[in-house]
């Protein structure tokens, strides 16, 4: 049998870490099995669905290269599949109309609750066969009345639900659209799905929606229900902790391989590895490994994940994610500005920031810094400085800091006070790596012009003095 996992998130908000790491375990299930991993995407919900959220499930799941073989497959696009389907059950008394004002089914309910019952539909219209398509009316699906419905989920074992406890759903509303339940069940049918992975929060869908496939005659695929992810107070993830969408994490500037990485690790376990690459998580992933309890986020690990590839990926690889991350081009200055920043940083982000300076439009000048090194008594070193580099015929970090190094010692200023202001000239700010580094790399036509800069902003003290 061909394994055949699916990913269906509803497009009515971003997909956070919860969503992707569902989808991750049922990618890693498909790919570990040489199966098939289908996208569908569940538009029914019109209230709550946006266009953006579709580009945003897209681009999410591009961005951390987990790849669909079938699909998109879009619920709306498929509405005469499940009408047919619809009027096929209601020939064979698997569904009925059901006519019930809502001022009886708000009865009903109320008094269901003061008896201490559970609110179900008591099955009034079941009997009232041939009604016409002219009345108002929704479907229901006729759920058996005895019996269970029994599962083995791949996760967390056997779970048992009594028929008596589930009620005769409606499948198809007044206005003719289809509902959730039936489409998910219609479609995990008809797209061939084996195994159904997906949140914990679906599992008092699952009888109802085997009850549904029982009665087209449909195959029962294997369910895994994956255990919730809690914020750091043990409570349901909020805004602040990691409610926010996937991609918001590549603004901050988190490579797609540590979220991934941190997310596989998040409820799934192999002995006591932490970092895994793609191709060892499609190796190692089983179900049976997979936690049961609800797992905890932690951004710390997180950014210590991140921090690790950043170390570890080659600087080629880290550049090409800089580039597009500060959208500039991938060049030899990049990577050496990888080389020379990286290392420390645990986001794209943080390297941004700390290295942007060596492009023309990022530079801003720090006003304090710049009030307490560029000053008159530092114009000449500058100057001295800026000769010299025009005249260096090997620009390189050594010839450089032989530069700063001479200067030092013929104006007799101490070598600190040399570095400091030059590294202000140049950054804007009062510290970054070995300057002598950063001019190497920012190359000699813009550390001119910012000496120049400097020097126009020591005369112009001058001049306001
Ligand atoms: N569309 C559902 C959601 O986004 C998932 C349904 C399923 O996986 O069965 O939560």
């Amino acid at each position: 049998m061909k394994i055949k996992t699916r990913f269906a998130p509803s497009p009515t908000g971003n997909l956070h870490i919860g969503s992707i790491r569902t989808a991750l375990y049922s990618w890693l299930f498909a790919r570990h099995n040489r199966g098939i991993f289908i996208l569908r995407i569940e538009d029914t919900d019109e209230e709550r669905y946006q266009k953006k959220f579709v580009k945003a499930i897209i681009d999410s799941l591009n961005w951390l290269k987990i790849d669909w073989d079938e699909g998109p497959y879009y619920q709306t696009k498929r509405f005469d599949r499940y009408n047919d389907i619809i009027n096929n059950m209601l020939n064979k008394g698997t569904a009925y109309k059901c006519i019930c004002s809502k001022e009886r089914l708000d009865n009903l309910r109320k008094s269901q609750i003061i008896n201490g019952q559970k609110p179900r539909y008591d099955g009034y219209c079941k009997t009232k066969y041939n009604l016409s398509n002219n009345i108002p009316h929704v479907v229901r699906f006729s759920n058996p009345q005895e019996g269970y419905v029994i599962f083995n989920d791949e996760i967390r074992g056997r779970i048992k639900f009594n028929n008596k406890e589930l009620d005769d759903l409606i499948i198809r509303r007044s206005d003719g659209y289809p509902t959730y339940n039936f489409c998910v069940a219609i479609d995990d049918w008809d797209m061939g799905i084996t195994h159904v992975i997906r949140g914990e929060d679906h599992i008092n869908n699952t009888p109802k929606q085997i009850n549904i496939l029982r009665a087209v005659g449909a195959n029962i695929p294997t369910y895994a229900h994956v255990s919730m992810i809690f914020g750091p107070d043990g409570k349901k993830l909020s805004k602040r902790h990691a409610a926010i969408g996937i991609l918001q994490y590549r603004q901050q500037g988190y490579l797609p391989e540590a979220i991934l990485n941190y997310l596989i690790r998040l409820g799934w376990s192999h002995k006591n590895k932490e970092i895994f690459t793609v191709s060892e998580m499609i190796n190692l992933f089983t179900l049976n490994k997979v936690s049961k309890s609800p797992s905890i986020f932690n951004i710390n690990k997180l950014k210590w994940i991140n921090h690790h590839y950043i170390n570890t990926l080659p600087a080629e690889q880290i550049a090409k994610y800089l580039s597009q991350y500060m959208n500039i081009d991938c060049d030899s200055k990049l990577i050496k500005i990888v080389e020379v920043f990286g290392k420390g940083y645990k986001t794209l982000q943080e390297i941004s920031k700390s290295c942007n300076y060596c492009y023309e439009n990022f530079f801003e000048l720090n006003i304090d810094c710049a009030n307490k090194y560029l000053n008159y008594s530092n114009y000449k070193l500058l100057e001295s400085i800026r000769s010299k580099l025009l005249l260096t015929c090997n620009w390189n970090s050594e010839n450089i800091h032989e530069i700063i190094l001479n200067t030092s010692k013929e104006l007799k200023v101490n070598m600190n006070i040399v570095c400091m202001t030059l590294r202000v000239a140049i950054t804007g700010n009062d510290s970054s790596p070995s300057i002598n580094k950063i001019i190497e790399l920012i190359g000699l036509k813009i550390t001119v012009s910012r000496i120049e800069n400097a020097l126009d902003f020591i005369k112009n003290i001058k001049i306001l003095k």
